[in-house]
């Protein structure tokens, strides 16, 4: 059964003997039916964000962070800076009834989303590879499983029911093509127009569909492939397997097959570059296989065509061409200073990074922006900050170039250089190396935090590794929302790093942050953990508040954030704030109770809690606040959760 226009279009039809039904009229609705079925989701989560968005827009975040400004010179200081009184409460509705039971369903959905399976210990996988493979799909959280189940569910549905898939496997195919559109919409970068998932969400939050929704049409063009093939062989109908029809579907799939190998998790952790250009051409020869493959495709190439274009047009008006300063702050971290910005991003939120110098210029790498815009408060330098930690070649070719002082470029500060070479020491790096000028392009700013600090009174951030930057960004946000008058009265932050040497490049950074909070009435203190340390262990650096700690050990996150929990604790007379009965703790429960990290004074002003680093960090971290109990989140009045990692 083919129609003319196919003949016409010089297309290679299905074999007529082989067309049970009319694969062409009926599979067609099917793709129709899956189509509606996503987009209903999507419409779905975006009345489900419609809060969220009326929120953001409220307190100024919704498009505080969407594109970065600079006012070519006419930047001006106000000269007094003025800040907003604090009110007491940052939510008084979390008291009220209403508020608890709000407080509970989200604590409900909240161990949901953030409960993660348990991963197999594998103990005959060594190494790397075996490490990657081991943890490579045990990350996801059960909401989020469910999503990718739901979406799966969707799909085989679509190509089972009432399919005669031995005699005719057609519809595997078509709803092969109806996916492209979904998995192109969730590659994009951009910012959608529309409030589509929530708002809040970045790229790096649902690049896991993205991954899922790719396997799954792997799943689904191999069973249209592979059954087709095994028809022609049970048929002998061996000259069908060299048609052009099934030579040009066999290339397509053979693209198919190297888009996912290239994208194998150790691949892509190990090689991203190639991951990355790979991924980019084998695509592109999958779409061009495919629509002479069948030409049904070309309905469905289209829109993907559009949203690429789409998200390369808005990512264009984003990008930024700049100068910058890099300087080595010690041996393996390059601060990044590109100083004509003044507005357009929030702390925590990334940038991508391409240096125009070097070997590097065909590379762009995300870095997390660590500083909120100057304000008169603030008064610190104009600018974006970002610290890139040596990890691979990229990294490490910006560090050397950090470090080298010899090349003085026209426009560098000269001088300085001169000084700071007749010190001796040009292979030392710190904040007082003149640093590097280079000219850097930068895309963005996208993701950061997804929790408004200004609703929480206690917040904790734990940070591992290169994870501190966000980990700066999240401390100077809650100092942006504190001087609006808004936000927490207790920051904690948990730093678990290998050694010494990037703690004292950092606390320069980490001092001024406190001095700022103390002129905020924040308490801010820092617990630092190495994993390797010292023997003897140093002491803390001096130019740090006198409330660090220095441990030597990994700390457990689950105790770490059982311990910031604001419970209500007993007023001195012995009463419950909560009940207003007589409940006095023994000397041993007020222990407990007190501990240093949060010391348990909070009033029930819920804790938001922060975690970036490796992805086993931030696992454990969601995993201590899903497995907390309703009841108590609701006593401490609520937990947010923002968890980050470094790697996609
Ligand atoms: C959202 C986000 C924010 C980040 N913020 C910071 C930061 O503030 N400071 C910091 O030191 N590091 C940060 N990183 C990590 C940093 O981007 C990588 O360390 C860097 O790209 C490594 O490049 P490389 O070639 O030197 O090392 P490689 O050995 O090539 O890569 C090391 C790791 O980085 C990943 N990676 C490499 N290139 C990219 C890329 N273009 N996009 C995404 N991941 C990549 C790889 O998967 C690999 O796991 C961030 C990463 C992400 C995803």
């Amino acid at each position: 059964m083919t129609t003319s226009s196919e003949h016409a279009r010089g297309f290679i039809p299905v074999p007529t003997q082989l067309q049970i039904y009319d694969s062409y009229r009926i599979d067609p609705t099917w793709q129709t039916k899956f189509t509606i079925i996503w987009t209903s989701f999507l419409a779905l989560s975006s009345l489900v964000s419609i809060p969220y968005i009326v929120h953001s827009y409220r307190v100024g975040r919704l498009f505080a962070g969407s594109s970065i400004r600079e006012s070519d010179g006419s930047f001006t200081r106000r000269s007094t800076p003025r800040l907003a009184p604090r009110k007491q409460d940052t939510n008084p509705i979390r008291r009220s009834f209403v508020g608890r039971i709000h407080i509970g369903v989200q604590a409900m959905a909240q161990s949901l989303a953030l409960w993660t399976l348990p991963m197999p210990s594998l103990t005959w996988w060594k190494g790397q590879v075996g490490d990657c493979c081991r943890r490579a799909y045990f990350t996801l959280g059960i909401s989020q499983i469910v999503l990718v189940l739901g979406y799966m569910a969707a799909v085989v549905a679509c190509f089972l029911v009432g399919a005669q898939l031995t005699q005719n496997p057609n519809r595997p195919g078509f709803i092969a093509l109806s996916q492209l559109p979904v998995i192109i919409l969730l590659s994009l970068k951009s910012p959608l127009p529309l409030p589509i998932f929530l708002p809040s969400l970045s790229y790096e939050h649902y690049n896991f569909l993205h991954r899922w929704t790719g396997r799954t049409l792997f799943l689904t063009v191999t069973v249209h492939g592979g059954m087709w093939i095994n028809q022609f062989i049970k048929t002998n109908q061996y000259d069908q397997l060299n048609a052009a029809k099934s030579r040009r579907g066999i290339l397509a799939y053979a693209f198919m097959c190297m888009v996912v190998i290239t994208s194998l998790k150790p691949v892509r952790r190990k090689f991203y570059q190639v991951f990355w250009i790979a991924h980019v051409m084998f695509f592109t020869g999958f779409f061009a296989a495919i629509s002479y493959h069948t030409p049904y495709s070309r309905p469905w190439i289209y829109p993907c065509v559009a949203i690429y274009a789409y998200d390369l047009l808005v990512r264009m008006f984003r990008y930024r061409i700049k100068d910058a300063t890099l300087v080595p702050i010690d041996d393996t971290l390059t601060m990044i200073h590109i100083p004509d910005c003044d507005a357009g991003w929030l702390p925590t939120q990334h940038v991508l990074l391409r240096v125009l110098r070097g070997s590097g210029i065909f590379e762009s790498h995300p870095f997390t922006i660590t500083n909120a815009p100057s304000t008169p408060f603030s008064a610190s330098p104009r600018g974006i900050m970002l610290y890139a930690k040596v990890s691979g070649d990229w990294t490490k070719k910006l560090h050397t170039m950090a470090r080298d002082v010899e090349s003085f470029e026209v426009g560098d500060d000269i001088e300085e250089k001169e000084r700071f070479l007749a010190n001796g020491t040009p292979t030392v790096g710190g904040l007082d190396h003149p640093g590097q000028r280079v000219q850097v392009m930068i895309d963005g700013p996208y993701g950061g935090l997804k929790i408004d600090l200004g609703e929480y009174e206690n917040i904790l951030l734990v940070g591992g590794g290169s994870g501190v930057t966000f980990i700066l960004g999240g401390i100077e946000e809650a100092l942006r929302v504190r001087e609006k008058g808004r936000g927490p009265g207790k920051v904690d932050v948990a730093w678990v790093v290998k050694d010494m040497s990037t703690i004292k490049a950092l606390s320069p950074t980490l001092c001024h942050l406190h001095a700022l909070s103390r002129r905020l009435f924040l308490d801010l203190t820092y617990n630092l953990y190495l994993t390797n340390p010292p023997h003897p262990l140093p002491p803390v650096p001096s130019i740090l508040p006198s409330t660090t700690t220095l441990s030597p050990y990994r700390p457990e996150v689950a105790q770490l954030v059982r311990e910031a929990l604001p419970l209500p604790t007993p007023l001195p007379g012995g009463v419950s704030l909560e009940t207003g009965e007589s409940t006095s703790l023994s000397g041993d429960e007020q222990n407990t109770r007190m501990p240093h990290h949060g010391l348990g004074a909070g009033h029930g002003g819920g804790l938001a809690v922060v975690a970036c680093g490796p992805e086993g960090l931030v696992m454990e971290a969601k995993n201590a606040v899903a497995g907390l109990g309703v009841a108590e989140r609701v006593r401490c009045g609520g937990i947010g959760f923002h968890g980050e990692c470094y790697t996609l």
